[in-house]
């Protein structure tokens, strides 16, 4: 049996997803784009999909695109900016994004177009002045991500799109992390585009959207076919969007109770593991958070071994930076914060579902002190 507490990595689909989605991959084979019934019926289970997900996000149907996930909306609604107004091709984003957003600034500012990286405070919170400092004239998009996903912080987002409004810009938020997690509503927070993605949130891999606010025309991301309206081409996904639309109407029907019940295990967990493993420091504890994420420092233990020893007890957690992915570096979202490379590399994030259990938490409240301690005993620099 596991203890799976990485769901900002990906989360288990959900029953009710599953079987909405296997009549499409077995006796429902047909394209939806075919002239004949077998396919084209499916285009009423995609249109359906589709209001369940603007109905997650306080948006209209016809402003909700189907992509492949939260990367390809990312680089849709980026890349999609850049071309609007020959005069405004600039980016201004923020230095905690996830890579899909900033390599795709990496991409612009490849092409010699101005882009900045607003700073975060030391508590993680994002830095208002430099966001402010960083737009320019030609600056057409702003984007901000809702919630990180190493750290669980909640960023501003309707104070951000106000400032890009004021200035002249679009505003766009990754909100992979935060769908389904906190409300979100795209008219009341000024959003003009917003990316998610079905597999965190209980629904399949390799499926998301990309809102688009009525009114904005980017131009499409993906050629070579006439779906969505001509805005992604490619043959459609039909089992995936329609698991994401059973997901999104999940999502909202859970939203407040499944919440308050992971946000009362997260404190449970937090509080646990202050008490039984001195030095521990949670980061972003005084801020805004996600009620699933905790974000924390074990100073003097690497975060490679605990996750090691965690592993071989079945317990899943990730480091939440960019050493769990092998390349050796540390979180350059703990490092925007200040926190130096010897701290970030202690850093453990677990991350709770709607599916984790009080004796899941308790578990593991077992388990993980002694490792602490343990490792604490043979560490250079505790
Ligand atoms: N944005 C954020 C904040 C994420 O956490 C992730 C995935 O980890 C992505 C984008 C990419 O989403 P996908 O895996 O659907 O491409």
């Amino acid at each position: 049996m596991k203890i799976y507490l990485d769901n900002n990595a990906t989360t288990r689909i959900a029953p009710e997803v599953l079987d909405a989605m296997l009549p499409f991959l077995t006796e429902r084979f047909g394209n939806p784009s075919s002239f004949h019934s077998f396919g084209s019926d499916q285009m009423e289970d995609i249109e359906a999909a589709r209001e369940k997900v603007a109905a997650l996000l306080g948006a209209h149907a016809e402003e909700i695109v189907f992509t492949s996930g939260g990367t390809e909306s990312d680089n849709m609604a980026l890349l999609g900016a850049m071309k609007i107004n020959p005069l405004k091709p600039g980016l201004v984003t923020s230095r905690i994004e996830h890579p899909a957003v900033l390599e795709t600034a990496e991409y612009i500012k490849s092409k010699g177009h101005p882009v900045g990286l607003a700073e975060v405070n030391s508590n993680g919170t994002l830095n208002m002045d430099s966001l402010e400092s960083c737009i320019s004239e030609q600056t057409g998009l702003v984007s901000i991500m809702m919630a990180n996903n190493e750290t669980g912080l909640i960023m501003p987002v309707a104070e951000a799109a106000l400032i890009a409004h004021e200035r002249g810009a679009l505003f766009h938020t990754d909100a992979v992390q935060a769908v389904s997690k906190i409300p979100v509503d795209v008219r009341s927070s000024g959003i003009d585009m917003l990316s998610i993605s079905a597999h965190k949130l209980h629904g399949p891999k390799g499926v998301g959207a990309l809102f688009i606010r009525k009114g904005i025309e980017i131009p499409p991301f993906m050629l070579g076919g006439h779906q969505e309206k001509g805005m992604r081409a490619g043959t459609y996904n039909t089992a995936g969007i329609v698991g994401l639309g059973v997901a999104a109407s999940l999502a909202v029907r859970h939203l407040s109770e499944e919440n308050g019940r992971t946000g009362l295990l997260l404190e449970r967990l937090e509080g646990g593991i202050l008490e039984k493993c001195p030095g521990a420091v949670i980061v972003g504890a005084d801020v805004e958070r996600l009620p699933n994420t905790a974000t924390v420092l074990f100073r003097g233990v690497e975060s490679e071994a605990v996750m090691t020893l965690l592993d071989m007890e079945g317990i899943c957690v990730s480091s939440g930076s960019a050493c769990s992915s092998g390349d050796g570096s540390s979180s350059y979202v703990l490092s925007a914060m200040g926190i130096d490379a010897v701290d970030a590399n202690t850093a453990l994030r677990f991350s709770l579902s709607r599916y984790t259990t009080g004796r899941e938490i308790d578990c593991v409240l077992e388990v993980l002190p002694p490792i602490i301690e343990k490792l604490m005993e043979i560490s250079p620099y505790a």
